[in-house]
């Protein structure tokens, strides 16, 4: 992996001036995908916690941060982007504090039609950020969380949205 760090928040801008958002536990990626969140979570997904819950964006739960492996966990066939920390899984979405009523939108079981709007513009605006998004209802591995990388692909306009 070129430029690994661990990334325990970004910074975002909220209503009330700069603020951040936690990524839990924080993974281990690569520069360039921490930045590639870090923009999306800024420009896309603070707006949009916002517009559909009036709070701001405070937690990312996520996993597959690096990992050394191929594709679905086969033993054979192409290496995950995993491998080269350039990729990373979200599973929930926390806005607003815990404490103070905060709100948990899970990836896979949303609750609710306000937070599957809220998931469906999430996916979208995913797709204009990464080169890859891939969530419930892509394939069996990917149904109880949403993959973003930002992998080139072999057409450098082609991009990979399921
Ligand atoms: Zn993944």
């Amino acid at each position: 992996m070129d430029d690994p760090v661990v990334v325990e928040a970004l910074a975002v801008r909220t209503a009330d001036g700069p603020g951040q958002v936690r990524l839990l536990p924080p993974p281990t990626v690569s520069c360039e995908l921490a930045r590639a969140v870090s923009l999306w979570l800024d420009t896309s997904l603070q707006p949009l916690a916002r517009g559909a819950f009036g709070r701001e964006l405070t937690a990312l739960h996520v996993g597959g941060g690096h990992e050394c492996r191929r594709r679905n966990r086969q033993a054979q066939g192409q290496l995950s982007e995993h491998a080269t920390g350039k990729a990373l899984d979200i599973f929930s979405f926390q806005l607003g504090e815990e404490k103070q009523g905060g709100v948990a939108v899970s990836v896979e079981q949303p609750k609710g039609l306000e937070q599957s709007r809220f998931l469906d513009g999430v996916r979208q605006s995913a797709c204009g950020a990464f080169m890859t998004v891939l969530g419930p209802g892509s394939d069996a591995a990917h149904a109880n969380h949403l993959h973003v990388d930002i992998q080139q692909r072999r057409a450098a306009s082609s991009r990979f949205c399921q």
